[in-house]
């Protein structure tokens, strides 16, 4: 079966977001891999025309456009009614899009509507022998599962952070943008977007795009081998890094549980922060534990980091059993007192 395959892609200001652009990245190896397969961009949003001209040279045969300040800001409904319109119009057997929380909102619906399937959370797209095998994780990132379908259309959701950005080529001619329409029933504008508010503390220290997480564990709030707890010491050392590696932090379950229950020993700390099988999965190139135990249900949070290493006073703690690349057995405080020296004395 040949295979029509649309990229779906928000424009905001006029521009495509990098985890939009990794789905283009895949939805374009894919269209390769098929012989015979269709390339088609869909693009909703106010400035999708103009858009259209940064995915040029991508390969899509069609560039099609829903525009308008309706479909601007993320809203279930015209969100959703953008995404039908521009499968319909393409014929799409295949769906590729990026699994931002704006797509992963509207698009089981869609495919619903289209009377497809949908996966989501994929961490990569190929074709063999024209057919189309998607992987994923399962039960918290334990278990890689490579799937298949014969049914379409089928909507692909792919995880940010799994490929590199698509590039285009300079100079690369747009293609001409097919405007989709779309009637907005009375009914969709019930919801109004007034703007987007940052929960502060985790605006301050989730970086999804630092090159390093950098993990506190509840160590840092435990008496240490003078008897007394270090709190004040802990938020500097903590926060110095944070700031002069211009890393991302992370915290185990027992760090952040700790400011809910009211103990504020590191009170930037929050639940946004914490990583593992109830936290988030990261992807950074590199990470760095520092005063945390490294149990299993904490460093199952840590499949997608590539290069992992921890800071542990405990020779027999749980990255010892292969969960980093490397352990250092010493004392977080010292060494993080002198890795900031470092960062300082490179400035
Ligand atoms: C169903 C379930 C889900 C869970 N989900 C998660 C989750 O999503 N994320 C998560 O993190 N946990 C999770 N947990 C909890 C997890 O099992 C651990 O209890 C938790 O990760 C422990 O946190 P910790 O390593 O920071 O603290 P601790 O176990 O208290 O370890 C502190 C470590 O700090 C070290 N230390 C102390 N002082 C120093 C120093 N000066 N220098 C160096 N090292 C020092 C100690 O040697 C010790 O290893 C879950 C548990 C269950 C049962």
């Amino acid at each position: 079966m040949s295979e029509t395959i649309v990229f779906l892609a928000h424009a905001v200001d006029g521009a495509i977001a990098r985890a939009d652009l990794e789905a283009l990245a895949a939805a374009t190896a894919l269209a390769q891999q098929i012989p015979g397969a269709t390339l088609v961009a869909g693009l909703a949003g106010d400035g999708a025309a103009f858009a259209a001209s940064a995915i040029a040279g991508s390969g899509a045969a069609r560039v099609l456009a829903v525009e308008g300040p309706e479909f601007a800001g993320p809203r279930y409904a015209t969100d959703a009614l953008a995404a039908e319109a521009l499968a319909r119009a393409a014929g799409a057997t295949i769906v590729v899009a990026a699994g931002t929380s704006r797509w992963m909102r509207v698009l089981p619906g869609v495919a619903h509507r289209l009377g497809g399937r949908v996966e989501t959370h994929l961490t990569g797209v190929r074709a063999e022998g024209g057919q189309v095998f998607v992987s994923r994780w399962y039960y918290r990132q334990r278990m890689e599962a490579v799937l298949t379908r014969a049914h379409r259309p089928w909507v692909l959701v792919v995880d940010p952070g799994c490929a590199e950005p698509w590039k285009g080529a300079a100079g690369a001619a747009a293609v001409a943008v097919e405007p989709v329409a779309v009637a907005v029933p009375d009914g969709a504008r019930r919801t109004q977007v007034e703007g987007v508010r940052a929960a502060s503390s985790g605006a301050q220290t989730i970086r999804p795009d630092a090159a390093v997480l950098f993990v506190a564990g509840a160590g840092w709030t435990k008496k240490q081998a003078d008897g007394k707890v270090h709190a004040e010491d802990a938020q500097k050392l903590i926060l110095g890094f944070i700031d002069a590696a211009g890393a991302s932090l992370g915290g185990s379950k027992s760090v952040v549980d700790q400011s809910g229950e009211g103990q504020a020993v590191l009170p930037f700390m929050t639940h946004l922060n914490q990583v593992g099988q109830t936290g988030a999965t990261p992807r950074h190139p590199k990470g760095l534990a520092t005063c945390c135990h490294g149990e299993e249900p904490h460093t199952v949070g840590w499949r997608f980091i590539n290069e992992r290493r921890a800071v542990n006073l405990d020779p027999g703690c749980g990255w010892s059993r292969g969960k980093a690349d490397v352990l250092y057995v010493a004392d977080a405080f010292a060494v993080m007192a002198r890795v900031n020296e470092l960062l300082e004395a490179r400035k």
